[in-house]
């Protein structure tokens, strides 16, 4: 039989995460390649599913989500971002934010639209945007030319370059994957004006929107102005709460975008796991406390790894958000991240991704390697160690 796959997929094949976690348990390596933490979320959430669970919450909750998570992220979102959402009809509860970017991109963008997107970018993006079969317009974010350290931005004439009259969406991710980029006031107030002047929807993508770091404050892109008709704005519990294989996420935004996500993921998922719906509504309300420790406690994990790959000799470029850290495989004598995330685990006994496959043209991210500091201090340091070992002998 002909390869099967429709022709639109062509080119997806098995992701390089599972072939890195696969090599590091092979291997025994430390598994810093796929960005989930190895600790689990206030006990008050893990136990509020389970009580769910036992006490008969087990059957379909309605298809946009319980009334009370629904509530939940729109006081969420009110009290921190002084975003005003009708529960009813502009919050909509997807199965993570996965399914809420897919349901997004299949409900707005016709055959042939073109989608504006920063890489490197999170690799779901571009198997949605392939499955609607529109057209990606990717943006490079650079470490500035200067080198030393600073945070990867954009260019913004090249972001201006990139949108055409076809343009039909732009999907921004900050904090960002994997650069741990958050983007600026002036940054977010660029994109929101070609949206606003090009008729151009926005999509974002929040869900590192609790853990940014040195005071950075995460800016969503529907409080600016004219965006708040304009945008969805999604997010998830996985990283916030880090329960990420729990997959309970929400899409905001004006009743006539929200309704457009609906009539597509009805047909996708229709609706996501009931009784996790009422442990995180909880939690949105009373773990604050608990989402800032992790957030202090994350800082301090980047620090620990970035000083430790610095150690063995990696360049290692900023982070003020999310769960990673890029760095540079040339000082230590290496040309190809792929071939580098390849020979780590059985060389150096630490996993790592492969920052290429983050971007549209490979070229571009192929002298760094992407590590995830979401794990135990124990479990950095003893990366740190193995790879300075490696580095250094
Ligand atoms: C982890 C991640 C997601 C997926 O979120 P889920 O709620 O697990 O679907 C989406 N976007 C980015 C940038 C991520 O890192």
């Amino acid at each position: 039989m002909d390869e099967p796959l429709v022709t639109r997929m062509a080119g997806f094949g098995e992701t390089v995460f599972a072939e890195m976690t696969r090599l590091a348990d092979e291997t025994g390596a430390i598994n810093l390649g796929q960005g989930f933490p190895d600790t689990d979320g206030p006990r008050s959430l893990l136990e509020g599913a389970a009580r769910r669970i036992a006490g008969g919450v087990n059957q379909y909750p309605p298809g946009s989500g319980r009334i009370e998570l629904r509530t939940a992220v729109a006081e969420d979102r009110r009290t921190r971002y002084g975003l005003d959402h009708d529960p009813e009809t502009e919050v909509y509860v997807t199965v993570g934010a996965t399914a809420g970017i897919a349901a997004s991109v299949l409900a707005l963008v016709e055959p042939g639209d073109e989608v504006v997107l920063f890489e490197p970018m999170y690799d779901s993006y571009s198997g949605a945007v392939a499955l609607a079969q529109g057209v990606r317009r990717p943006v490079t974010l650079r470490p500035s030319a200067d080198g030393a350290g600073t945070r990867f931005a954009f260019d913004p004439d090249e972001l201006r370059a990139a949108v055409t009259p076809r343009t039909r969406m732009i999907i921004v991710n900050s904090p960002h994957n994997p650069t741990g980029t958050v983007f600026t006031a002036a940054e977010m107030g660029l994109i929101a004006e070609l949206c606003r002047d090009n008729d151009i929807v926005a999509l974002t993508d929040e869900v590192y929107e609790h853990l940014t770091y040195d005071g950075v404050a995460h800016l969503p892109l529907a409080s600016f102005p004219g965006m708040a008709e304009r945008t969805l704005s999604v997010s998830s519990a996985g990283k916030t709460f880090s329960v990420t294989g729990w997959k309970v996420g929400w899409v905001t935004g004006p009743a006539p975008l929200v309704r457009a996500v609906r009539t597509v993921n009805q047909f996708l998922t229709y609706s996501a796991n009931g009784a996790l719906q009422l442990a995180v509504a909880d939690a949105l309300r009373d773990e604050a406390e608990w989402v800032r420790a992790q957030r202090d406690a994350l800082q301090g994990k980047r620090d620990r790894l970035a000083a430790g790959l610095a150690a063995a000799g990696f360049g290692v470029e900023p982070a003020q958000g999310s769960y990673f850290l890029m760095a540079d495989i040339r000082p230590l004598g290496f040309a190809d991240g792929v071939e580098t995330a390849r020979s780590l685990p059985r060389l150096a006994g630490v996993a790592a991704v492969p920052a290429q496959v983050f971007y549209a043209d490979q070229e571009k991210g192929r002298h760094l390697v992407r590590f995830a500091f979401c794990k135990k201090d124990g479990v950095l340091d003893e990366a740190a160690a193995r790879l300075r070992a490696f580095g250094g002998g």
